[in-house]
């Protein structure tokens, strides 16, 4: 059978291999770290069928300059003259209207539905990472917010989701867990969530089952080609011989592309995230506080809150405090009764999302490298897109029917 490596063991890399491994493939995965505190750890859980509008969307770009110049705003570009956050930016700009959106909004749909049911056929087998459907709320304080969200839904409504348009009191009738401070709220009932660390351990333990190899603390430092294949994966560890290469790298994934001679526009987004245990007068519903952005999910005992997109480098891993107190600010003024104080730098986690500038993930087949598949730029939504980025990758590299379709997710 053929010798597949994928390049990167984040949820995207670790989806893809479980697919692969049971379609008979020899699995071999390499990260560059002990694949146990990434992105893919300790973000929201949330599976978001509900997230059908791109990040490149009209009025994005407004908003995003007001933010800009506010310390505790949820959104932010860290400005550098660097030309690959010139050209990300002049992408954004280029994707940020009204034509790429209605494309974009059945293709994430499609996308996120697969994935919803594949999570579904793996919490059948197992239930340790609190895989739960509650759907999402999206709560907001204002007019203005509440004008923005009305319009989403109506979109959500008219691609077949099911959404319910909540009072002040309906919310609180919802929302048992702890009273709620707002003007009203959505009810996305698609949606779900599960617990990520919980759901990566049990991956892992899947893929033992299924003998894929991993290598630990391993760097992909290059490729060595025959004609337009890879045939053989070079690391700081050694070098192994393969017949596939599926590139899952998250933000890294431009350096390895260069590497290979491809261009892909990715930066990170880098958010944050603070999980407290046993608090009492907690949410019970997973939740958006949509005026600061902020994501609240309840995960079997624990709460955990994130929020914040500041386009930066990799080499960025400062927590920076101003954001932070932005995303607190926000749990004390939705929920009166939580009071959330500052988090300390040790209980604060950070990850980067990889944000491609059409708000679009990237899983197609290369163009000229001819062995080569990539799994990377799933930005705010890789742990919903993931089981169905996988599946989708497997059908690929096995030349099957590909299960949805795949347009808007080229290079
Ligand atoms: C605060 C926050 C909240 C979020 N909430 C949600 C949510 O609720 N729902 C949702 O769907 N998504 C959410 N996300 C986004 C989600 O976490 C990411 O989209 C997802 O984790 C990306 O997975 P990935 O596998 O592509 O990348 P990663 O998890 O970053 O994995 C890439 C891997 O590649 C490895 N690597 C890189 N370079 C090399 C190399 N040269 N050699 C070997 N290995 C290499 C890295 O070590 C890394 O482990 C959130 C993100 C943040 C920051």
């Amino acid at each position: 059978m053929k010798r597949v490596s994928i390049v990167g063991g984040g949820i995207i890399g670790l989806c893809s291999a479980y697919y692969l491994a049971k379609e008979g493939y020899e699995v071999t995965v390499f990260d560059q770290s002990a694949m146990d505190d990434g992105c893919s750890y300790g973000n929201a859980g949330m599976i978001v069928p509900s997230h059908i509008i791109p990040l490149a969307q009209p009025g994005m770009i407004a908003q995003g300059m007001k933010w800009m110049f506010d310390s505790q705003s949820p959104f932010y570009v860290k400005p550098r003259l660097n030309s690959d956050l010139i050209k990300w930016g002049l992408q954004f700009y280029k994707h940020a209207n009204a034509n790429h959106v209605e494309k974009a909004m059945p293709a994430l749909r499609d996308l996120s539905l697969l994935s919803k049911e594949l999570y579904q056929d793996f919490a059948k087998e197992n239930d340790s990472f609190f895989y739960e459907e509650k759907g999402l709320l999206m709560l907001y304080k204002t007019d203005k917010v509440a004008d923005e969200m009305f319009h989403e839904a109506k979109e959500a409504e008219r691609l077949g989701l099911e959404v319910d348009y909540l009072t002040r009191a309906e919310v609180a009738g919802l929302e048992k867990g702890t009273k709620t401070d707002v003007l009203g709220g959505i009810h996305y009932k698609s949606d779900a969530h599960l617990y990520p660390q919980k759901f990566m351990k049990f991956l892992k333990k899947e893929l033992q089952r299924l003998k894929v190899e991993i290598h630990l603390n391993t760097t992909v430092q290059d490729f060595i080609f025959d004609k337009n294949s890879i045939v053989k994966i070079v690391t700081d560890k050694g070098s192994f011989a393969t017949d596939e290469v599926v590139l899952a790298a998250g933000a890294w994934s431009p350096t390895l592309a260069k590497k290979l001679n491809i261009s892909i526009s990715i930066l990170p987004g880098k958010g944050y995230s603070f999980t407290l245990k046993d608090k009492d007068h907690k949410p019970s519903i997973p939740t958006i506080l949509c005026e600061g952005k902020v994501a609240v999910t309840p995960m079997n005992n624990d709460i955990r809150f994130g929020g914040t997109m500041e386009i930066t480098h990799t080499g960025d891993t400062k927590i920076n405090q101003n954001r932070l107190q932005g995303i607190v600010n926000s749990i004390n003024e939705f929920y009166p009764e939580m009071e959330v104080g500052m988090p300390k730098v040790e209980e604060t986690w950070f990850g980067f999302r990889p944000c491609t500038p059409s708000g679009m993930p990237i899983i197609t087949r290369d163009k000229k490298v001819v062995n080569l598949t990539f799994a990377t730029g799933h930005a705010m939504m890789g742990l919903s897109l993931a089981p169905a980025t996988g599946k989708i990758i497997t059908e690929i590299i096995s030349g099957k029917k590909i299960s949805v379709d795949t347009k808007m997710f080229q290079l």
